[in-house]
């Protein structure tokens, strides 16, 4: 009996958590997943969000399964079993893990799915800079337009708002290979740091989405076909290895300038990243974010004032004969 007891004891369950990673487009926050998700306690689920999005095609594919999942299976058999039961619920059932890692990034996903979850939840928000992340539209042909900055910048600005009271833990994407950066996010959490963790990719991680190119290195570890030309490229160049990459891309003094006037030096500012070119006028950034949708009522009485004061104008207009005399009868109006 005593002997039972004791065993008892020393296999006393971690403590069940949830991790998400807060982030944007290409900061690498699936390489932050699979970093922390090569962890014996971690499980890596990618983009949980897609769970919900493609609940009918889950078992079909996962970042390392290309037609048939079993994990990601027999998650969608856990999730039937009770209709009222929650995403992350299934998760710890399935993936038999006390922490989850999920890498959905957005904050408002964030929102919802931490009120929703009755165990403890941690935040990490991983930053890139905005240059490195602007560098992939100018790559894909897109350019960088005042359209594409002003949208990150607000992106930037609204999430460190929503995170402005929250503890959080800020990573830098240049930092990722960096041991002492992962070895803060591993006491965040509340894990053991483990030097396998830097080597992902020998542990198999059945990721739900998240960026084939990094997953990719696992499937070349274990011999798994990789049908992505892309990926066969990214391993060609990068091999094996984790590493933070720079971007070679040049700009021109134009996207420069755009940059700088629309935004995207202030939120790199914002998310502590050197920047000495800012914008000497209030940016524009501000002022699209700050500026509140005005009342309908409060429109409805602009509206009228104009309307009004085209009417006086035109009643002047036909009365006066000389410019001043029209001013003087619009001033007379008004007053009364
Ligand atoms: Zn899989």
């Amino acid at each position: 009996m005593r002997a039972s007891k004791k065993k008892v004891i020393s296999q006393k369950p971690a403590i069940r958590k949830v991790v998400f990673i807060i982030s944007f487009k290409h900061s690498g926050s699936t390489l932050l997943g699979f970093l922390l998700g090569a962890n014996k306690d971690c499980f890596n689920l990618g983009e949980f969000t897609k769970a919900k999005e493609r609940q009918k095609t889950l078992s079909k594919k996962c970042l390392v399964c290309d037609n048939y999942c079993k994990l990601w299976a027999a998650f969608k058999r856990n999730l039937k079993t009770t209709t009222k039961r929650h995403l992350y619920e299934a998760a710890f059932e399935t993936f038999k893990k006390p922490i989850l890692i999920d890498t959905s990034r957005k904050w408002a996903w964030v929102k919802s799915a931490s009120s929703r979850i009755n165990c403890e939840s941690k935040i990490i928000f991983l930053t890139r800079n905005e240059r490195d992340r602007l560098s992939f539209h100018q790559r894909f042909g897109d350019g960088i337009t005042r359209a594409i900055v002003e949208r990150q910048a607000r992106g930037v600005t609204r999430t460190k708002r929503w995170l402005k009271n929250r503890k959080y833990l800020q990573v830098k994407y240049e930092n990722v290979c960096n041991k002492n950066a992962l070895k803060r996010c591993c006491k965040f959490i509340g894990i053991e740091y483990d030097e396998k963790m830097f080597r992902y990719w020998e542990t198999l991680q059945h990721a739900l989405e998240g960026n084939s190119r990094t997953a990719s290195l696992m499937k070349k570890w274990h011999n798994l076909s990789i049908g992505n030309p892309t990926a066969l490229k990214f391993i060609e160049e990068h091999g094996l290895k984790v590493k933070a990459i720079k971007s070679k891309e040049k700009w021109t003094k134009k996207e420069k300038k755009v940059f700088t006037k629309y935004g995207g030096a202030n939120a790199n500012k914002l998310l502590g990243y050197k920047e000495d070119g800012l914008a000497k006028k209030k940016p524009v950034m501000e002022k699209l974010v700050k500026k509140k949708p005005i009342s309908y009522k409060k429109h409805m009485k602009r509206v009228f004032k104009v309307a009004h004061r085209i009417k006086i104008n035109k009643q002047a207009k036909k009365i006066a004969k000389t410019k001043k005399e029209c001013e003087k009868y619009v001033k007379m109006i008004r007053k009364q």
